[in-house]
């Protein structure tokens, strides 16, 4: 099949790369001309272990260009993939969507062959069939489901482990209302053999949404329940080991730390909150989720000044500063607060980070930028913000170690403590 695919960002990037290893021609658009010149070379635009790998194997399916038109006019399909934000009150920013439903509508108005527009961001429940629809609509003068296709095919990759959660999903959910665009999403996911779910399109974006707020509300479940366990001397980690093994529970996300950042997470659940809200809801679980999850990195800190009451002209090491492991994505990075708080108490930070340091930057441009992970160890104190695999060969002997990941290595020869043990 021909597909383009609107937004050549973590998922556009990795949707596009993934359907043309799977045969499919895939011309890439972005607003970004320089995203698509990494494209044409075969280079990701995003770190993503196996992307470059994919994208240059496929370069013969591979087009991308800066023009909407062009692209819908070559292709059968469009996924949108485009960005959805929080506004300054949590509720989701639907501009970048607008904008590109509005695009996709023009270049319909002139089309003849059908064509079916997948909604791949992830959008609040009723925005596809609401404002995607009438946006397309009002620029193409055509009726969605009868002149064109529209459905929602929510992502659920995780950045780091991006190309397997595509080839292996637990589950492929396809929100869909008219016949020729289920045919579109099972013909493109004919091969995969896991539980495919056909919904109606508000269903699938809600389960996009209720999928990620749960995950949300393990991990700062799994922290309160760490925060107490620390004082009483119970190890939160074994707890959780024997919570995880009843089936009706599961063990994953059962880690407890410093809490969620990324690009989906926070924002995610912030935009189910505001939705609730709007609907006379206010979700008092979800808002104590994200309350914990603002209280954890300061925790961090917290500990740090029981052994180290003043900071000021303290030299603080921080390991990590990516969301997670295996990614340079910085976004509502756990490391940001807590900078933000040692440099109110007048620390100097000096900070690694194996991926993440050129994004970082630009955030904070005052602080100290080491070039490995053994300066860092210099400093009057070490902070483990993210658990990347090279902190575990680190030698933390006679160091003092904070740790918000838990980072076996670090608690030996060392004066330790764990953020929840
Ligand atoms: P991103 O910011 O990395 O990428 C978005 C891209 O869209 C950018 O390159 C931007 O330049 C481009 N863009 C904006 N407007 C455009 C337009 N009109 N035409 C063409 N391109 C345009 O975002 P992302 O992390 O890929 O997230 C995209 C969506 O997928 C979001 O809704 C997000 O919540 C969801 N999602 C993300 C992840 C993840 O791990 N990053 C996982 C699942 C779902």
């Amino acid at each position: 099949m021909k597909i383009s695919i609107l937004g050549t960002g973590y998922v556009g990037a990795v949707t596009g790369a993934c359907f043309a290893e799977l045969g499919n021609d895939v011309v890439f658009v972005d607003i970004d001309p320089a995203k698509l010149d990494m494209i044409r070379t075969g280079r990701s635009p995003i770190f993503e272990p196996g992307l470059d790998e994919l994208l240059a194997k496929n370069l013969h399916r591979i087009s991308a260009t800066t023009d909407t038109a062009l692209a819908i006019r070559e292709t059968e399909a469009t996924f949108i993939c485009v960005g959805t934000p929080s506004n300054p009150d949590g509720s989701i920013d639907l501009q970048y969507i607008a904008a590109a439903s509005e695009a996709i509508g023009e270049v319909l108005r002139e089309k003849e062959s059908w064509h079916t527009v997948v909604m791949k961001s992830t959008v609040v429940s009723g925005t596809t069939t609401g404002i995607v629809r009438r946006r397309l609509e009002e620029a193409s003068g055509k009726e969605a489901f009868r002149d064109f296709g529209l459905a929602s095919n929510p992502e659920f990759l995780r950045e780091g482990s991006a190309l397997t959660d595509v080839f292996s999903p637990d589950r492929i959910v396809m929100g869909v209302e008219d016949p020729r665009s289920r045919e579109v999403l099972e013909t493109l996911y004919a091969t995969f053999t896991c539980p495919k779910l056909v919904t109606a399109i508000p269903v699938a974006e809600m389960i996009k949404y209720v999928s990620n707020a749960f995950l949300a509300t393990k991990i700062s479940f799994a922290n309160e329940i760490g925060n107490l366990c620390k004082t009483m001397g119970i190890d939160t980690a074994e707890v959780f080991a024997g919570v995880g093994l009843d089936a009706r529970i599961n063990p994953a996300f059962f880690r407890s730390g410093i809490g969620f950042g990324g690009s989906c997470f926070p924002k995610d659940v912030r935009a189910l909150i505001a939705q609730a809200g709007a609907a006379g809801l206010p979700p008092k679980i979800l808002q104590s989720v994200v309350a914990v999850n603002e209280e954890q990195p300061l925790r961090l800190v917290a500990l740090l000044k029981k052994h180290l009451p003043d900071l000021k002209g303290k030299r603080i090491g921080v390991l990590g500063l990516a969301f997670k492991p295996d990614t340079d994505d910085i976004r509502e990075s756990r490391a940001i607060p807590i900078i933000g708080e040692l440099r109110k108490e007048g620390a100097g930070v000096i900070a690694y980070d194996p991926l993440a340091i050129a994004h970082f930057r630009s955030l904070f441009p005052e602080i100290t930028y080491a070039s490995s992970a053994a300066e860092v160890l210099e400093c009057d104190a070490v902070l483990i913000i993210t658990e990347w695999k090279e902190f575990e060969a680190l030698d933390y002997t006679g160091k003092l170690v904070i740790d918000g990941r838990r980072v076996p290595k670090a608690a030996v020869g060392s004066i330790y403590e764990g953020v929840c043990w």
